[in-house]
């Protein structure tokens, strides 16, 4: 809710079967854009300078994903760095938006 960085650093792609164009789909296919016969990507990820069209706010200070409860797979396995361990691509993203890096230990236990 107060970063976004990796919403707006990496292409967000994807089986295309997670669309709601699928049955077993959630994905609104508003969203989407197809990749090619078996990927689809977020609108707005496939881009020099992706941003997802689905995430709203200002990155770095308040943001939120306005398809949360159906967003796609990579959306939901990548996690905050350190939050269920390592995750350097978490700080390679906030990095290029020029934000802090997360240490390892903010989510240990004390
Ligand atoms: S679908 Fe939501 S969580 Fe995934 S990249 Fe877009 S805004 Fe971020």
């Amino acid at each position: 809710m107060s970063c976004g960085a990796c919403c707006a650093y990496f292409r967000v792609s994807f089986y295309w079967g997670e669309s709601d164009l699928h049955p077993l789909g959630s994905v609104p296919a508003s969203c989407i854009e197809k990749l090619d016969e078996r990927f689809a990507v977020m609108r707005g990820t496939d881009s020099k300078h992706p941003r997802c069209e689905a995430l709203e706010g200002t990155i770095g200070e308040l943001v939120r994903c306005s398809i949360y409860a159906k967003r796609p797979t990579p959306c939901r396995a990548f996690l905050i760095h350190g939050q269920e361990g390592p995750n350097e691509a978490c700080n390679t993203a906030r990095a290029a938006h020029g934000l802090c890096r997360i240490d390892l230990g903010l989510y240990t236990a004390v």
